[in-house]
């Protein structure tokens, strides 16, 4: 029997706001230990809770950017447990009517082959269930070892900071699928701004839901939860594990088991923490302290015009504009920055495809080795379009501007300036050129010999020899067609 696996992400973004969801209190990362407290966030009696304007602006774009329904009355419940980090003994969420609901993305996803390449890239849909906002809790952390002198330490800081949890639809049939998603809900979340994407600070966290079922079955199979992933690197390696273990299971007869597993990085397997807990054993009920959250059908609108160019739409204009392949598109829309970065030199140097073989090759090497982002590129948008229109120009040859570029990072000047400075400006005078080949043809009459006796590719090694005594900056084109109409016969 073959199976295939159902997956589904609940992703909790927190929202770049400048303070708490509940209160005043400052979203810093970093700050010293439960500096970032108030009654409100530390849950002392009597406190109340006031909604942060920012926050609910942040969870409606990214709700209309996932394409979801904004309800105009969505309701805060608590959501009731203990954890050791949240005073207040229940989470502030959303249940029965959360703020966004049945809405997709469409992301361009491909397949991996066994050597790890991604083929087939083509766009699917995948559903959104709904977003909801809440607040999140704080850092336990343990130092020592187990069952000795353990200390636990409790910074209340991030305890009431705004996040938004994302829940998508069982819609995913690879892991390579739940993947290239994630990357895109990521780099959305980048282009409103609303969410830092910051896993390693936890800003940006990540869940997984699988099962398996028969191939051609509708019904979903039984569901584990897989926590722990802390990276998408580690998200798709332990599905992998995942879907492999529960196929083990159903194909031994046996039967897989609702639980909450954790995945272990370093050996490489997802194990059993907890049975899973179902929505009834959080007691939700409505927040009493909080009025149900009204939105006007109007101020939506205007959020939802003020929106930018997401990803997705971004990524076809540029296939469509430019000419790129799903590829290209999606390397030259990571980031919004790079996006116009590209956009710019595209535009500026009127050769679309020399701005992104520039931009995805030597100006993204460049960066890597600098460890800079674009937006500090040392060459600007504008200067790599000149360098560009050099080449297409004829003014210096492809293999010269790979110098001067290497140049233009290192000092940050124009090309123009560099291309006259280091004397680079390619041969094209056809009495020089002549001048040069006559001598190469002089020096070397075996291979001259070779060539009219029909060993006609031995004129490589000529333009070879001439392009060395121009140190590089004879145009090749012409050197080519002068030697072919020299070793011909013509003049010798
Ligand atoms: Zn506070």
């Amino acid at each position: 029997m073959t199976f295939e696996p159902a997956i589904g992400l609940e992703v909790h973004a927190q929202l770049l706001t400048g303070s708490k969801l509940f209160c005043g209190c400052s979203t810093r990362f970093g700050a010293p230990p439960n500096s970032q407290t108030c009654p409100v966030c530390l849950g002392l009696p009597g406190a109340l809770p006031a909604i942060n304007r920012q926050a609910v602006t942040m969870a409606v774009k990214a709700a209309l950017a996932l394409g979801c329904r904004v309800n105009p009355v969505s309701v805060f419940a608590r959501k009731n447990y203990f954890y050791p980090d949240m005073p207040r003994g229940y989470q502030i969420s959303q249940f029965d009517l959360p703020l966004g609901e049945h809405g997709s993305i469409a992301v361009f996803s491909g397949e991996r082959t066994d050597g790890g390449k991604i083929v087939n890239r083509r766009e699917k849909t995948f559903g959104i269930t709904r977003l909801h906002m809440e607040d999140d809790a704080g850092k336990s952390i343990h130092d020592g070892l187990p069952e000795t002198e353990t200390k636990s330490y409790v910074n209340l800081n991030r305890t009431g900071v705004p996040l938004v949890e994302i829940v998508s639809a069982p819609d995913f049939r690879s892991s390579q699928e739940a993947y290239d998603f994630v990357v895109h809900l990521r780099k959305t979340l980048l282009y409103l701004g609303v969410c830092d994407g910051n896993m390693e600070e936890g800003s940006l966290r990540c869940d997984a839901n699988v099962s398996v079922r028969p191939k051609g079955t509708a019904a979903l199979g039984t569901k584990v939860e897989i926590k722990n992933l802390n990276s998408f690197r580690f998200m798709q390696r332990a599905l992998d594990y995942e879907i492999e273990r529960q196929k083990r299971v159903l194909s031994g007869g046996g039967r897989v088991v609702q639980e909450t597993r954790l995945w272990d990085e370093s050996e490489g397997r997802t194990f059993s923490m907890r049975s899973k807990e179902e929505a009834h054993d959080y007691r939700y009920f409505p927040e009493p302290d909080l009025p149900p959250l009204r939105l006007d059908p109007e101020w939506i609108a205007g959020v939802a015009a003020e929106l930018p160019e997401l990803p997705g739409a971004r990524m076809k204009r540029f296939m469509s504009d430019y000419a790129l392949g799903a590829d290209d598109a999606l390397l030259l829309t990571s980031t919004a920055a790079t996006a116009a970065y590209f956009e710019e030199c595209a535009r500026e140097s009127a050769n679309p495809r020399a701005a992104a073989n520039w931009v995805m090759g030597d100006l993204a090497r460049a960066l890597k080795n600098s460890g800079g982002e674009i937006e500090e590129s040392p060459v600007t948008a504008r200067e790599l379009a000149a360098l560009i229109r050099t080449i297409d120009s004829g003014e210096i040859s492809g293999k010269i501007a790979k110098t001067v570029f290497e140049e233009m990072v290192r000092t940050g000047e124009p090309a123009v300036d560099l291309i006259g400075r280091m004397g680079l400006r390619q041969v094209s005078d056809e009495a020089s050129l002549v001048a040069v080949i006559d001598k190469v043809i002089a020096a070397n009459p075996k291979q001259l010999e070779e060539y009219r006796s029909g060993k006609t590719r031995v004129i490589a090694y000529f333009v070879g020899q001439v392009m060395k005594e121009t140190r590089g900056q004879a145009n090749p084109r012409m050197v080519n067609e002068l030697l072919e109409r020299k070793l011909a016969g013509g003049s010798t």
